[in-house]
């Protein structure tokens, strides 16, 4: 899945770190990445030392602009926080970091989509939402402190799921109303302040395709930078009548597919279509 780095793992302790020449920079323009072709037609990802001078006529929001995020594979990566110039950004240009997983890239693909959840969390919290002062980096631990009301802000993570609702050897698979994403898909869902997990995916099904499930049972997890989730996948039973009532403003359509005739191939990126595989394979939580 996106998360299983080609060597190693993103190493996402906390730490207080100068940015040095040779490490990484992710610098977004709304919702674009700061990339260079390389030779051999992979994107790259600037240095410390290219981008620094382009960054000096460029606004930031905190202190020197660069903050540390990760390391992956003994390389450090940095977030530029602040406001970029699409118009001055010398050899390299801006992309959309959603076509970064159709590019083949999945190491540049999870670290850009990672930093993209904490980009947004520091640009949507330099303000302290209590009373309103300019809000500073604590040194010890990933968080944002209001120097004047002791305000604490910690990243904010945001708990959905996604359902394989099962029916002896069918699947239920749906594909969603309205999105640019138009491929089969799992029912899924945000869960909702005061709710426990199976109850959100109880919920889910309920709203999207008017089903009742039971016997609900863990699978596996992915974090999703890109909106700011951790998926949690989950299998459950249809309990009772298997007739669809469809949510139209959630789906364009649901329908019950037999195993070894799934219209999804696992793309390797995401959990959705993993549970898919699992699913026809056999190999999942019964
Ligand atoms: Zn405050």
């Amino acid at each position: 899945m996106l998360q299983d780095l080609s060597v190693g793992r993103l190493e996402n302790e906390f730490y207080n770190l100068e940015p040095k020449a040779e490490d990484l920079v992710i610098c977004f323009h709304e919702n674009q990445v700061l990339l260079k072709k390389g030779k051999d037609g992979a994107f790259l990802l600037p240095t410390v030392e290219k981008v620094s001078p382009l960054t000096e006529t460029w606004d930031h929001w905190y202190e020197s602009g660069f903050r540390y995020v990760f390391r992956i594979r003994d390389t450090n990566f940095f977030l530029w926080l602040g406001n970029a110039d699409a118009e001055n950004c010398g050899a390299f240009s801006f992309e959309p970091i959603r076509l970064l997983r159709y590019k083949g890239v999945d190491d540049l693909c999870f670290a850009a989509w990672t930093a993209w959840h904490l980009y947004v969390w520091y640009r949507n919290n330099r303000f302290c939402g209590c009373c309103g002062s300019k809000t500073r980096h604590d040194s010890k631990e990933r968080m944002l402190r209001c120097p004047d009301c002791g305000n604490m802000i910690f990243p904010k993570i945001s708990p959905a799921v996604i359902v394989g609702v099962t029916d002896g050897d069918r699947l239920l698979m749906s594909k969603y109303a309205g999105r640019d994403y138009t491929h089969y898909a799992l029912i899924a869902g945000y869960t909702e302040i005061g709710e426990t997990l199976e109850q959100t995916v109880q919920r889910e099904v309920m709203e999207e395709v008017g089903l009742k499930v039971k016997n609900i049972r863990y699978y596996k997890s992915q974090p999703w930078g890109i909106d700011g989730n951790v998926l949690m996948g989950f299998y459950c039973d249809l309990d009772g009548d298997d007739t669809i009532h469809l949510d139209g403003n959630e789906l364009s359509l649901a329908e019950w597919h037999h195993r070894g005739a799934l219209p999804a191939k696992d793309d390797g990126l995401t959990l959705t279509r993993a549970m898919i595989r699992a699913f026809d394979e056999g190999n999942y939580p019964k």
